[in-house]
């Protein structure tokens, strides 16, 4: 396995790549690797990747002024050792400062589904998203890149991206991969106490929930239905940022199912300090 720091360096490595007729996955993550992560490198193979890149970059730019950048968990040792396991072809692992060159005066902006759920409290989060996967994918020039169902309106964004701006680059998503108790795993895990993360089990438990509520009655208004969740993650002690029945492509919220559509409900509330987002597919 290889550890790349530089862009100029991994756009040499994957021209290589390409003229011996590999196939490129691209794997984008912040680092601090979990399972979640670890399906994304497996999807990439199975989609038939034979040359992957896992990038580990913990992007300045999607987080906004009071955000957990600072503190966000890094271990690279951990990450690299997982890597290692899953054989991983290169580990992508730029200096903030080789991946910006100031002053940055360029950026990469989605404009409509970026402004809705996680946009509305994070304003610039998806501008910084596009902005850093743009680069990387003109970095490590992948036939394929994998993001995860678990971050389902930046995937819906990274769709969206690669289809208006003609990358030409297979985006798969990869489902959510939950701890035993339901908990999607997220890095940002690592902030809450045993207690909040008990608590926080609401989330996967009322979204189940729902799911199974309309499986038994798909005419159920989606009122009722994110009534639920909200009474659930509130009675745990949590504060709901959103609740949203979304159309499953676009992930742009819908008043109501449309008969035979595809829709996931998703939601972003807080625990303590810590933000979580999860979601589900209703049909
Ligand atoms: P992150 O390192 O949290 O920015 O995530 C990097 C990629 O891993 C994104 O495409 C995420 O959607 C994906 N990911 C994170 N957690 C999970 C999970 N529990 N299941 C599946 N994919 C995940």
């Amino acid at each position: 396995m290889q550890i790349i720091h530089s862009v100029k360096e991994l756009q040499q490595w994957a021209k290589e790549a390409r003229r011996n007729g590999k196939t490129i996955g691209l794997v984008p993550t912040m680092g601090f690797l979990h399972d979640g992560h670890m399906s994304l490198i497996d999807t990439a193979r199975a989609n038939g990747a034979n040359a992957i890149v896992v990038s580990i970059f913990v992007n300045p730019i999607q987080f906004g002024p009071n955000e957990d950048f600072d503190r966000y968990p890094r271990d690279f040792e951990h990450d690299r050792a997982m890597c290692e396991a899953r054989k991983v072809d290169v580990i992508f692992a730029p200096a903030v400062s080789d991946m910006y060159p100031q002053p940055l005066t360029c950026h990469v902006a989605e404009t409509t589904i970026s402004q809705k759920l996680c946009g509305r409290t994070r304003p610039t989060h998806f501008q910084g998203v596009t902005t850093v996967v743009s680069k990387l994918f003109l970095a490590a020039l992948p036939d394929l890149a994998v993001f995860g169902q678990k971050d389902a309106q930046q995937a819906a964004i990274i769709r969206r991206m690669v289809r208006d701006l003609n990358f030409p680059i297979t985006i798969i998503t990869a489902p959510i991969i939950r701890e035993a108790d339901g908990l999607a795993m997220s890095s940002r895990n690592k902030y809450l106490s045993a207690d909040e993360h008990q608590r926080a089990l609401a989330i996967s438990r009322s979204l189940f929930a729902a799911q199974k509520t309309v499986k038994e009655n798909p005419e159920i208004k989606a009122a009722e239905l994110i009534g639920a969740i909200r009474s659930a993650i509130e009675k745990a002690g949590g504060v709901v940022d959103y609740i949203e029945l979304t159309d499953s492509e676009t992930m742009i919220p819908q008043e109501e199912m449309v008969p035979g559509g595809h829709h996931t409900i998703a939601v972003a509330a807080k625990f303590g300090a810590t933000r979580l987002i999860d979601n589900v597919q209703l049909n």
